[in-house]
């Protein structure tokens, strides 16, 4: 199978410092990866050099196609989307609007539409007059993935979707990262919560300092001993 995102060598650089470092990493169509490590392990900082945001040496494709030199719109325009860390909303603006600026914002003719994102997330639906910036933790996750998909990007990075969430809205929101795979859309997941994303992974690298220092299928990392102890903790 030939893969959605296929990234190599992927070096980033603040100044003299190599925050990300010779990294490759694939992507199949319809599957959950996840990339796993610490803070500061240069999780942030390789979901932003594929997006465009920042400038990385290496090479990326994306549905067979080289976008390492297209901008940030290109590579929305082809396909890719993104969901910082910190989420981004418009905190004044109501649920329903934060969507359909979604839609606007990604400028494409085929658009996800509202009544699709309230199926997937009834929630949302019962708060559509509610401003974003009264939503819970949870509720403002849900938002920032449906708005992204208003976009229907055909692979959603996601940075930190449970970072400062409850464990029950942290497994909501997996199930919602499955449920994406489910419809055909392919998700890239950085996470510290490691136990939560092998859990909806098919596939995950570990990066430290930069590197990529394992990757396996989710079933193989949850059994391999240097996971358990460094990201797992003991059971
Ligand atoms: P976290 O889980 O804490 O968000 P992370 O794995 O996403 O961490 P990055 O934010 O990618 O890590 O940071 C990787 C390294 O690059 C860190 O050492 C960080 O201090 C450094 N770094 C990040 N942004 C900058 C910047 N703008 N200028 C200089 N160094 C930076």
């Amino acid at each position: 199978m030939s893969a959605l995102l296929d990234a190599s060598g992927v070096t980033v650089c603040y100044g003299k410092i190599e925050a990300v470092r010779d990294v490759g990493l694939r992507v199949e169509p319809g599957q959950v990866v996840t990339v796993l490590g610490a803070n500061g392990a240069g999780k942030t900082t390789l979901l932003s050099a594929l997006m465009g945001v920042l400038p990385a040496r290496g090479a990326v494709t994306f549905d067979g196609r080289p976008i390492g030199r297209l901008s940030i719109e290109a590579r929305v325009g082809a396909g890719l989307g993104l969901i910082p860390e910190r989420r981004e909303l418009f905190s004044t603006m109501t649920v329903e609007d934060n969507l359909r600026l979604g839609a606007f914002r990604f400028g494409r003719r085929e658009r996800g539409s509202l009544d699709g994102m309230f199926a997937l997330f009834p929630r949302l639906k019962e708060r559509r007059r509610q401003l974003a910036g009264t939503l819970s933790g949870g509720e403002r996750q849900m938002l920032a993935m449906a708005r992204a998909l208003m976009g229907r990007p055909r692979l959603l990075m996601l940075d930190e979707p449970s970072l400062g969430l409850a464990p029950l809205i942290v497994a909501e929101v997996m199930r919602t990262v499955a449920s994406l795979r489910d419809q055909g859309v392919s998700v890239l997941l950085v996470e510290q919560n490691a136990r939560a994303a092998l859990r909806v992974a098919d596939y995950g690298y570990v990066l430290d300092g930069g590197a990529v220092v394992l990757e396996g299928p989710s079933r193989v990392l949850e059994a391999d001993a240097r996971v358990v102890e460094t990201y797992l903790g003991v059971l």
